[in-house]
């Protein structure tokens, strides 16, 4: 069984194809100018270039099916597979002087698969072991058969040679070096737009959600308890008497006590069993100022009444700076199918109102508010499970 290819060995693969494509156009019109008597090779060494290229091109499939390049320095083995292309062209320029001119191009045309991967280094690294090649077969030559050898044609093809082949080199590594540019505008844009979209959604002191990312969570899940049939609830947390607190301590403490308390928060309904912050119910987030909001997607008011009550504690028993402790007092409530979102905020905000009206420090839930006066208690007395719960009237209760 061969292994699932990730992005890159495929972008490795179809390259390696490209250049198998390459292969095919120059070997076929090798063997036509051969059947065609325009190539004076022998048989054999048809054979060998033949045989040659098809192993080692079977070597780089092996090599990238099977993910052994990913061991080498460079997994693309670019390098490689145009110094062999190049050792083919070299034999046949060492068994034919008629195809020296034809296979210049082919150097060439080889020598711009390195855009896909070379710096500008290894162009020119190229480039000097294709024409040190040539003019070491070209002196072969003239040592071999002096008789045939035209000095000034050879020094011109030579020029020729040298001229394309850096040409060639400066301009696949300018386009390798854009590439590479590109490359890496498209990573900071990408970041950035990470970045922008995590600004767009959170808080800057606290870095909690905040209140638009926390409204379009609630319309989100109010669709959902909707469509499933499923229910949610909102718990809206208050500090209790921020203000003496920054009048006490300065605006600077009461920055890190904001922070502090949300991430305590965080860490705290993360803790629970109510709350899967991980999906969609990661929500918990600044509505502004010193208040909070947490949405519990698939939980009933008792189950977020408990919620709260957990942090409500946990809030009291911490201490945030030196010396500095603050408390909470909190609103409940469940969707009520059919009501808005802003109702059901509506409800939990009268249910903090109503927490803030008998005492602080303590949770408030919508439901069971029924009575006109709002049963009190002292929420330092109670054990967690303890809450308040009362009708709520603004206007009763309020004054
Ligand atoms: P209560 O118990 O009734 O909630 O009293 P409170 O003082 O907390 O309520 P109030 O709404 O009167 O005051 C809220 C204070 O929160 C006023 C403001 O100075 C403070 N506050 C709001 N946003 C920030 C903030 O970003 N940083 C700091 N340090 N304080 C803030
Ligand atoms: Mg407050
Ligand atoms: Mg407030």
């Amino acid at each position: 069984m061969l292994p699932r290819l990730d992005a890159r060995q495929r972008l490795r693969l179809r390259r390696f194809k490209m250049a198998m494509a390459a292969y095919i156009m120059w070997v076929s019109l090798g063997v036509f100018a051969f059947v065609t008597d325009n190539l004076d090779i022998s048989k054999e060494v048809l054979f060998v270039v033949l045989g040659g290229i098809a192993l080692t091109n079977l070597y780089f499939y092996i090599m990238i099916r099977s993910g052994l390049n990913k061991r080498i320095n460079d997994p693309s083995m670019t390098a490689q597979q145009i110094t062999l292309a190049f050792c083919w062209v070299l034999v046949l320029m060492v068994a034919s002087s008629e195809v020296r001119g034809a296979m210049m191009m082919v150097y060439v045309v080889t020598l711009l698969f390195g855009i896909f991967r070379l710096n500008r280094r290894g162009f020119f690294a190229m480039t000097a072991f294709a024409l040190i090649g040539y003019l070491a077969v070209v002196f072969a030559d003239y040592k071999l058969f002096p008789e045939r050898f035209d000095a000034s044609q050879e020094a011109l093809r030579t020029m020729v040679l040298t001229a394309s082949l850096l040409w060639c080199s400066w301009f696949a590594s300018y386009v390798a070096r854009l590439k590479e540019s590109l490359r890496i505008r498209n990573t900071e844009l990408r970041e950035a737009v990470t970045s922008t979209s995590r600004m767009a959604t959170r808080d800057h002191l606290t870095q909690s959600f905040n209140r638009r990312y926390m409204m379009e969570c609630l319309s989100r899940e109010k669709t959902r308890a909707e469509r499933t049939g499923s229910n949610f609830s909102v718990c809206i947390f208050d500090l209790d008497h921020f203000k003496k607190l920054n009048d006490k301590y300065g605006h600077l403490v009461g920055d890190q006590v904001l922070t502090a308390f949300a991430y305590l928060a965080r860490q705290a309904l993360r803790a629970t069993d109510v709350i899967d912050l991980d999906g969609e119910g990661r929500c918990f987030g600044r509505f502004g100022g010193e208040e909070f909001i947490c949405l519990l997607p698939s939980t009933e008011e008792e189950g977020a009444r408990k919620c709260a009550e957990r942090l409500r504690r946990e809030t009291a028993e911490s201490e945030f700076e030196d010396g500095v402790v603050v408390t909470l007092s909190a609103g409940v409530a469940e969707f009520v199918p059919g009501e808005s979102v802003a109702d059901t905020l509506q409800r939990a905000d009268e249910a903090l109102y109503v927490a803030k009206q008998t005492g602080r420090n303590r949770v408030s839930c919508a439901s069971g508010m029924t009575a006109p006066e709002i049963e009190a208690e002292d929420s330092t007395d109670r054990d967690d499970d303890v809450v308040v719960r009362g009708v709520f009237n603004r206007n009763s209760s309020g004054s």
